[in-house]
């Protein structure tokens, strides 16, 4: 009897399954797994993964369609790739399919080839490199020869002759004409040695380094460092080691244009042979960066959440700095966290990875108590400054003009007077949170949200931060009919606006979602604030993270009570990460910081720990919170949503998936809870609701799930809502 082949395809639908087909007409050998196949899909046909191979002597009692064509050559990730996709997809979950989708560029979702189209690239040429021309009326030419001459081989490739100007066609077109400057093929970037510092690490920094560098294998360090304790030197230092020993290091941030000091330390010290990958990116220059690692070119590879599945030839390090922040967790599509993953492929690829922060989540706070992760402390800023001073205004007792208080108001004067800056940070974009009426107390909330409508005054518009929605402001009210209708609370624009009015005299820059709109500006907003060209930022937690804002010495914070009565269970934690972060932006260089939190609960324990700057003994004491209430790290949650336009069906199809679980007798070893309906039930005009499941292990949860989701994908009443499952969830709105 003849052998047939059954290969199994990871198909981007989302269903958690693979689909078998036939080899293509012709062909006797099976592609391997990693390899993208064109197959039929109902009337369609879809670009797959190969993820299996299956030989039987039976030809299957139902019908096979036959796969189209074999994409690649060769299998597009390497095995331990293929296997961390797949692992991905079990843990969290998620159709196989679509987390293939998240793992590889958007061009190789389809059928374009593996290779990427090769930019442009150029070098000097020796009368290039020896003219002494000054350049001084073609601006734009002058700083391109200028980067040429700084580049390692002095070479440099298009997508970063565009990071110098977006106009950099004609100049470089005319410097050609001069026979400075040639087209060159690609070649590998030169390992570019990196550049020597100005200083020599502290005791700290150089035990963390020790310990990093003296591992090979897989091991999990948290380096936990106080804000300005140099963790970044950290992070260098070990990857130097690592590309000096032929390897690759692997770097995530939670947004590239929010760490732009990590960016350019990593381009200074490494050059050209960073490769970086975040969505802003054009989808070639992603695929050429992408394939720079893949091939062992780039030996530095810095990017966002899903850079986590970029391939590497050589793996030698994985860091993940500010590993608590939350965007590392992907809230649609694939949902996944990117820092549990990079853990898990540390140890499939056997290397060391470092999750880096000033306020580790408490997920890792815990693993270093049961020493799974290996803790590295850095006790001290690494520059010689203290850190600042925190104290409270209590709201209460102090009039407050557009948000603020008189007492920061004289320690904003203060800074102005002695030409030093200050950090206004406010958790709110928009000019006030609310429209209401004074006469009623009537506010304007959205039609297709349960929320407030948020007004932006400089288009006189009301919008909803949840679904866009934008709509005039009212001028008459709809409950009372009355006229006297105005902004209630404030955000940063009216922040911006207040203190532009009261301190004529003060350059203030507003940074938040709406003022970074357009490429480049929040780069530009930063480096006037590091040129001292800003005395006053005021910005939402885009001003937060990661920073270093050496003028810094006072730090304002607007109204820091939202997430202190919240019903969120994390809520606290986060609250504390953002104020220790926001706080550690100020006293950064050698003069002293002070922070100032207005608040209408200035004895909140909270406030407490924080003013000593305590995350340890906040942590401890938030991890026995969780440890009595049995939240997470101490069990493992997953949370079933579903989404309606009808009123109370998301609700009820949880109540029936509910009733179908607690039939399967695996469902004793987890707990669940009720359905309810989400705490903002109605968003971008659809009810929501969620249920919650409690497990003591993974294994346990993952046992409860497997079964039930199964059904789900066949139950044919889960295609009347949008539902999703979230494994670890971090949001629980
Ligand atoms: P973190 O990321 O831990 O908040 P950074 O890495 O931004 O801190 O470092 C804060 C500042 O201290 C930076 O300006 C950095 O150049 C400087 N720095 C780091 N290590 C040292 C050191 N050993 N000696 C002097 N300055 C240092
Ligand atoms: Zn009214
Ligand atoms: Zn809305």
């Amino acid at each position: 009897m003849t052998q047939l082949s059954i290969v199994q395809v990871a198909v981007p639908v989302p269903l958690r399954r693979e689909f078998d087909f036939l080899l293509p007409e012709g062909h006797d050998r099976s592609p391997v797994p990693g390899v993208r196949v064109l197959v039929p899909f109902g009337h369609r046909r879809l670009v797959g993964i190969v993820t299996g191979i299956v030989s039987t002597g039976q030809v299957p009692a139902y019908s096979l369609k036959r796969i189209v064509s074999v994409l690649d050559g060769e299998p597009i990730l390497p095995a331990k790739l293929v296997n961390l996709v797949r692992w991905a997809a079990d843990y969290y979950q998620q159709p196989i399919g679509i987390a293939w989708q998240t793992a590889l560029p958007q061009l190789l979702r389809g059928k374009h080839s593996l290779t990427p189209n090769i930019p442009e690239h150029f070098v000097l040429t020796d009368a290039g490199m020896h003219c002494d021309e000054s350049l001084d009326r073609a601006r734009v030419q002058r700083r391109i020869m200028d980067a040429f001459a700084a580049a390692p081989g002095y070479c440099l490739d298009a997508p970063a002759l565009k990071l110098i100007s977006r106009h950099w066609r004609q100049p470089v077109d005319a410097l050609m004409r001069r026979d400075w400057v040639r087209r060159t093929p690609y070649t590998e970037p030169p390992a570019s040695g990196s550049q020597p510092r100005d200083f020599s690490l502290n005791e700290d920094q150089q035990e963390a380094v020790d310990a990093i560098e003296s591992t090979v294998n897989f091991r999990a360090f948290l380096l936990y460092g106080i804000t300005g304790s140099g963790k970044t030197e950290v992070y260098l230092e070990s990857i130097r080691t690592v590309v000096n020993a032929g390897k690759q290091a692997l770097v995530l941030v939670p947004e590239i244009s929010l760490t732009p000091q990590l960016v350019q330390a990593l381009r200074q010290r490494f050059g050209k042979s960073v490769a970086v990958l975040h969505s802003g990116l054009a989808a070639g220059e992603r695929h050429y960066n992408w394939w720079r690692a893949r091939e062992g070119h780039a030996p530095v590879v810095l990017g966002t959440r899903s850079a986590v599945f970029a391939p590497l030839q050589r793996p030698g390090l994985i860091i993940v700095d500010e590993e608590h922040d939350t965007s590392y967790k992907q809230q649609d599509g694939m949902r996944y966290h990117a820092r549990d993953v990079a853990v898990y492929r540390a140890k499939l690829e056997d290397v060391p990875v470092v999750l880096g922060s000033a306020t580790p989540s408490l997920e890792s706070m815990y693993n270093t108590s049961v020493a799974r992760y290996r803790r590295l402390t850095l006790t001290e800023r690494a520059k010689d400054s203290a850190l600042p001073r925190i104290g409270y205004i209590d709201m209460r007792r102090t009039a407050a003009q557009d948000g603020v208080s008189t007492i920061l108001f004289q320690a904003l004067e203060q800074r102005l007077e002695r030409s030093e800056q200050s950090l206004i940070f406010i958790n709110r974009r928009g000019y006030a949170p609310v429209w209401c009426c004074y006469g009623c107390g009537w506010h304007a909330q959205c039609e297709r949200c349960d929320a407030h409508l948020t007004l932006h005054q400089r288009i006189n518009k009301l919008l909803c931060h949840h679904c866009g929605r934008e709509q005039p402001p009212q001028s008459v009210c709809p409950q009372c009919e009355g006229v006297s209708l105005g902004p209630l609370g404030a955000g940063t624009q009216r922040l911006e606006d207040g203190l532009g009015k009261r301190l004529p005299q003060a350059r203030i820059v507003r940074i938040d979602r709406d003022s970074t709109r357009h490429k480049g500006s929040l780069e530009n907003s930063l480096t006037a604030a590091r040129n001292r060209e800003v005395d006053i930022l005021v910005g939402t937690q885009l001003l937060t993270k990661g920073h270093d804002f050496p003028y810094v010495t006072l730090v304002g914070v607007i109204n820091a009570d939202q997430g202190l009565y919240s019903v969120d269970y994390r809520a606290t934690e986060q609250l504390f990460q953002q104020l220790l972060q926001v706080s550690g932006r100020a006293g950064r260089d050698i003069r002293a910081g002070e922070v100032l939190i207005q608040t209408m609960y200035p004895d909140h324990p909270v406030f407490r720990e924080l003013a000593n700057h305590d995350y340890t003994r906040f942590a401890d004491y938030a991890l026995s919170e969780r440890k009595s209430a049995d939240y997470p790290p101490y069990s493992r949650f997953a949370l079933l949503r579903a989404e309606s336009t009808r009123a109370s069906a998301a609700l009820e199809f949880l109540q029936a998936a509910r009733r179908q679980l607690r039939k399967h007798p695996e469902h004793r070893r987890i707990h669940v809870m009720d359905a309810v309906r989400a705490p903002m039930e109605k968003r971008a005009g659809r009810y929501r609701a969620q249920l919650l499941l409690s497990a003591p292990d993974r294994s346990a949860l993952h046992d409860a799930l497997m079964p039930w989701l199964d059904w789900m994908e066949t139950w044919p009443r889960s295609r009347t809502v949008r539902w999703s499952i979230d494994i670890d969830p971090v949001d629980m709105y």
